[in-house]
């Protein structure tokens, strides 16, 4: 397990939400640490619409989800956040007065004197192929990420999938398996041409396979895969030796561990205060889609007043000696200094 991490404040989720919530605190002198679930920054903007255009962005007409997830990473340099990402918060403990320790699902800890909840949706995760039997292999040899690849060395790799993450692991793990076969429903892919021509000039020198149909079922004992067979269009069924299944099915958003933090929740909602977006646990915040309060809009820039406003009050919690001066950017050399600025 790794060392315990001691921060000012953890931020939970590395949406634009999450992102800009890094700026406010920065020029306030609070450092943060990210985990986000996801193997990139972004949220909502980077998985499910990178190339579709928003124009409500105060200020800019124009900006596509992963435009501005660029933009507001540039934005938060200065203040050097830490990212863990592939990794899922899954328990918060109160430590202090304020004082939280927190845990991931990859056994990190953090202790942190205000959390920041800024989860949107919830967190994303894989969706479960119909295969009847698979849940005792998952974790063991059914896996929905690669987090890494030496893990696959030398194995029987078979993976299931007809999108991007499916041909893009095919192209990457094909030279380091030991035989890697493709399983896809149908002959017609979505993934990029670009790799769809890579994986099919493989199949074609015979250096992998690629077999049309679903798989119907699964081999294997304590949780170790043995051979998966899969059922072509005249269903008829062939069976194949393999070691690991990777199935990429894409995402879905699920609530997750938020509801076990024993905060008071709406539904799938985390109602706030509107002075500092303030949780019924003193010392943690929730901004973003995952918050609730009159009027609320699930918007980006809602989020962004939200991470404003949390700001000024965990200063209070991180620094409760000192008094807060409110200050421009425009005009405080000051925070200038913070931005690398002046
Ligand atoms: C198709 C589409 C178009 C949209 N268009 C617009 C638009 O034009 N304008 C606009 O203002 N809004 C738009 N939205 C809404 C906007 O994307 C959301 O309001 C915004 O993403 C919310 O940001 P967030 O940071 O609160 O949450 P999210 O973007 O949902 O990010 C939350 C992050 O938290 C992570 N997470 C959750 N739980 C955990 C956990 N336990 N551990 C670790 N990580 C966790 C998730 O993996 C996720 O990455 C659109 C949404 C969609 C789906």
């Amino acid at each position: 397990m790794s060392e315990t991490i001691k921060t000012d404040v953890l931020i939970i989720g590395a949406g634009p939400v999450g992102l800009f919530a890094v700026f406010e605190l920065g020029l306030l002198d609070i450092k943060a640490h990210l985990v986000d679930i996801l193997d990139k920054v972004g949220g909502q903007c980077a998985e499910l619409y990178p190339e579709k255009p928003i124009y409500d962005i105060p200020g800019i007409p124009y900006i596509t989800g992963h435009g501005l997830t660029d933009a507001l990473m540039e934005q938060i340099k200065p203040f050097k956040p830490t990212f863990h990402l592939n990794e899922m918060v899954t328990t918060i403990e109160k430590i202090g007065e304020p004082g939280f320790r927190i845990g991931t699902d990859r056994g990190q800890v953090f202790e942190a004197k205000v959390v920041v909840i800024g989860a949107g949706g919830g967190s994303f995760q894989p969706k479960r192929p119909p295969i009847p039997g698979i849940e005792p292999y998952e974790g063991k040899s059914v896996h929905y990420a690669v987090r890494k690849m030496d893990a696959f060395r030398d194995k029987r790799l078979l993976i299931v999938g007809g999108g991007d993450s499916a041909l893009d692991w095919t192209l990457n793990l094909h030279p380091i398996a030991k035989r890697l076969t493709l399983v896809h429903r149908r002959d017609e892919f979505r993934g990029a041409p670009d790799s769809v021509n890579k994986m099919r000039a493989l199949v074609a020198s015979g250096g992998m396979d690629l077999k049309i149909g679903q798989v119907s079922a699964l081999e294997g004992g304590d949780g170790q895969l043995a051979a998966a067979s899969i059922k072509g269009k005249d269903n008829a069924v062939e069976r194949i030796e393999i070691d690991t299944m990777l199935p990429f099915f894409g995402l879905t958003m699920k609530l997750g561990p938020v509801a076990e933090w024993g905060l008071k929740m709406e539904g799938e909602l985390i109602p706030v205060d509107t002075a500092a977006f303030e949780t019924n646990i003193p010392g943690i915040f929730a901004v973003g889609d995952i918050n609730t309060y009159p009027g609320k809009l699930k918007l980006i820039l809602s989020g962004f007043h939200e991470a404003a406003l949390m700001a000024q009050k965990a200063y209070h919690y991180v620094y409760p000696d000192k008094k807060l001066v409110f200050q421009y950017t425009t005009s405080s050399t000051s925070l200038q200094k913070k931005l690398g600025v002046a």
